[in-house]
C-alpha cells in the first residue's frame, strides 16, 4: 500500500522568487558547485537562498551509498576533482557567507572516504574566506583506516556534524550500509581528537520511529558528548523512496525540542521543517556570542 498521509498545513513552503535567491543560484552555477538544497529538494530553499545561506556538495553527484530516504543518484561516482576546493573557497568568499555547511556523498571507492578532499575544502575556505565559521557535514568513513576521521579533525572544521538520521532498528530499511554504532562511535572520537569543536547531529522522524526510541537516541548521543541536535520531519522526495510512517505534529517536536535541552545539548533545533544546515549560521553565532 503506497497510500501516503497527507501533506499537513503545517509543511509549508514557499516558492523560491527573490533576487538574493536568483543572486546566490546564479553564483553557485557559474561555479559549478552542487547544492543539498537542489539535490535533496529541500523546503527552505527560497528562505535560505534569499539570504545567502546554502549547503554545498563536494566529490560528485553521485552517491557509493543507497540510503532510501536520500535523493542523491547511487552508482559509480566521478573523480575527485582537485580544484574544487579553491572553487569551493571562491564562491563562499563571494556569497560573503558568515557560516558554510560543506558536506558530500559517501566515497566507499575511496581508501580515505574522500577525508583529504575534505580537509583541503576547510583548509581553501580558511584561507580565502578567514571570518567565515566552517561546518561539514560527513559520510561516515566507514571501512577507512582511523587516519582518515583524523585528517578532517586536524582542518579544525568549527563544527563537525554526522547525522544518525534515524533509530537504529531502522537503519536496515533507511540506512542500509551503515551502521549506528559505528556512526555514534564516530562522533564520540571528534570530540576525543579535539575537545574544542562543536559536534552535531540529526535525525529525522515520522520513518516509523516511536518516542521512546527518539529519547534513547538523545541519550546515545549526550554519550557521545554531541554538543547540537536536529530533528525534522522526514518528507519523500519521489514515490520510490521510503514512505512517510507519519507527520509528526508540531507539539510533539517542542516536547522533543524541550526532552533535547534538559538531556544537555546545547542547541537544538526540532520543528517540521528543519534541516542539519537549517539557520546553522544564526544559531551557531549566537551561541558563540552567548
Ligand atoms: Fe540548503 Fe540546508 Fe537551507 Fe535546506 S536548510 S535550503 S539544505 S541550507
Ligand atoms: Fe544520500 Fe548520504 Fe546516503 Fe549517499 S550516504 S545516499 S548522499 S544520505
Amino acid at each position: 500500500d503506497n497510500a501516503q498521509p497527507k501533506k499537513p498545513a503545517w509543511i509549508r513552503v514557499k516558492a523560491p522568487t527573490s533576487e538574493g535567491y536568483k543572486a546566490t543560484r546564479d553564483l553557485l552555477k557559474a561555479n559549478r558547485l552542487v547544492t543539498v538544497c537542489e539535490e535533496a529538494g529541500c523546503p527552505n530553499v527560497g528562505e535560505c537562498w534569499s539570504q545567502g545561506h546554502a549547503t554545498m556538495m563536494i566529490m560528485g553527484e553521485i552517491c557509493t551509498r543507497g540510503c532510501t530516504f536520500c535523493n542523491v543518484a547511487t552508482g559509480k561516482p566521478q573523480t575527485l576533482d582537485a580544484f574544487e576546493p579553491g572553487r569551493v573557497a571562491h564562491a563562499v568568499q563571494k556569497l560573503g557567507l558568515k557560516h558554510v555547511v560543506i558536506t558530500s556523498v559517501d566515497r566507499d571507492d575511496l581508501d580515505d572516504g574522500g577525508a583529504d578532499h575534505f580537509a583541503q575544502t576547510i583548509r581553501a575556505i580558511r584561507h580565502r574566506a578567514p571570518e567565515t565559521t566552517i561546518e561539514i557535514l560527513t559520510p561516515d568513513f566507514l571501512r577507512c583506516p582511523p587516519s582518515a576521521l583524523e585528517a578532517v579533525v586536524e582542518a579544525r572544521p568549527d563544527v563537525f556534524n554526522h547525522n544518525l538520521e534515524t533509530v537504529p532498528g531502522l537503519y536496515h530499511e533507511v540506512r542500509p550500509g551503515a551502521r549506528y554504532f559505528h556512526s555514534l562511535r564516530l562522533l564520540q572520537r571528534v570530540k576525543e581528537l579535539d575537545p574544542g569543536m562543536f559536534t552535531k547531529s540529526g535525525i529525522m522522524v515520522g520513518l516509523g520511529e516511536d518516542r521512546q526510541g527518539v529519547l534513547q537516541v538523545m541519550d546515545d548521543m549526550r554519550s557521545a558528548d554531541v554538543d547540537f541536535l536536529t530533528i525534522g520531519q522526514y518528507l519523500q522526495p519521489t514515490p520510490k523512496h521510503h514512505a512517510v510512517a507519519r507527520f509528526v505534529t508540531p507539539d510533539e517536536f517542542a516536547a522533543y525540542e524541550k526532552s533535547a535541552r534538559n538531556k544537555g545539548f546545547l542547541m537544538v533545533s526540532a520543528t517540521p521543517l528543519t534541516r542539519s544546515s537549517y539557520h546553522a549560521g544564526e544559531d551557531f553565532a549566537q551561541l558563540r556570542s552567548a
